[in-house]
């Protein structure tokens, strides 16, 4: 067995190691059920979120969408487009896009994008052409045509034998497309560089668990100011273990513990419970954002 699938193989056994004292505590057996169907879902870009705030991860009823957050979602179709059609401009992508949404999206977004009048399409659509503008101004027509792009709806999931505890991650893109092993390196695209140590860490470790193989190094992009290539190493994929282990840890405290206040911070901008979180609400409208310094952002 090659280097790379030995590394996966000894990282998805570190990994039930470390989440099954929280499988324990799902199952402790006294009559307390878990308010989830079968399991956490963990989404490990999520998991600064999870520690940092007891309510921030919560079961998909609490999602709202907005424009803000079909970004990256509608962005990626954009950009297989334009890279299956070079010339085509982001703006007239959106359009294609917008207009066969049911093929490109999930039920839930597809009848919010049903919902939108032109004002609300609109505020898509700026959201959406930055992103793909961005991402396709950086990678240039060359690179652009060699990029397999995650789909809007597409994740790396790996989940612990006893089906409690799925781990959920994702990245933008896999450079070069093709063949397993050659897809070994990971573009996530970012607000701010500020945070690429951890979202480089968070990509190489859903990979490693999904695909039980450890990618080569992870490009995280900022489209408005800039990129960082990080090498994955052991060290990194142990710390990546380590938050999303705290994670799950503060997630069934949450839930089996005592009351804890909402702890407002940065991670409220992606948090679903925006806009009914008095405390978060708070946070967000005395600290406005520019994604990647492009545009307004929640
Ligand atoms: S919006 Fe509220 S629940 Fe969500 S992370 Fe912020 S403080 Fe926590």
């Amino acid at each position: 067995m090659t280097d790379h699938l030995t590394r996966g193989a000894t990282f998805q056994r570190a990994a039930a190691g470390a989440l099954a004292p929280i499988t324990v505590q799902l199952h402790r057996g006294d009559g307390v059920k878990s308010p989830w169907e079968q399991w956490i879902n963990l989404d490990v870009r999520a998991v600064e979120r999870a520690a940092a705030c007891a309510h921030a991860i919560e079961p998909d009823e609490g999602y709202i969408e907005s424009a803000a957050n079909a970004r990256r979602r509608v962005g990626l179709a954009l950009l297989a487009c334009i890279r299956d059609d070079p010339g085509l401009d982001p703006l007239s992508a959106f359009d294609r896009v917008f207009s066969e949404r049911s093929d490109w999206f999930s039920r839930p977004l597809t009848d919010w994008l049903d919902t939108l009048g032109s004002g609300g399409r609109g505020a898509v659509a700026a959201e959406a052409c930055a992103y793909a503008a961005g991402v396709a101004a950086w990678l240039g027509s060359n690179r652009l045509a060699a990029v397999r792009f995650s789909g809007p709806s597409e994740h790396l999931d790996w989940e612990l034998p006893s089906r409690t505890v799925r781990v959920r991650g994702r990245c933008d893109a896999m450079i070069p497309r093709g063949v397993r092993p050659a897809d070994r390196r990971l573009l996530v695209v970012v607000g701010s560089l500020d945070q690429a140590d951890g979202a480089a860490g968070q990509a190489a470790l859903a990979y490693t668990l999904a695909r039980g193989s450890v990618p080569l190094r992870v490009t995280v992009l900022a489209p408005a100011t800039g990129s960082v290539v990080i090498d994955v190493d052991d060290d990194r994929l142990e710390e990546a273990l380590g938050r999303v282990a705290d994670a799950a840890r503060s997630v069934v405290a949450a839930r089996f513990g005592p009351e804890a206040e909402p702890s407002a911070g940065r991670w409220c901008r992606r948090c679903g419970r925006a806009g009914e979180c008095h405390q978060g609400d708070a946070w967000l409208a005395t600290n406005p954002v520019r994604f990647g310094g492009l545009l307004p952002s929640r």
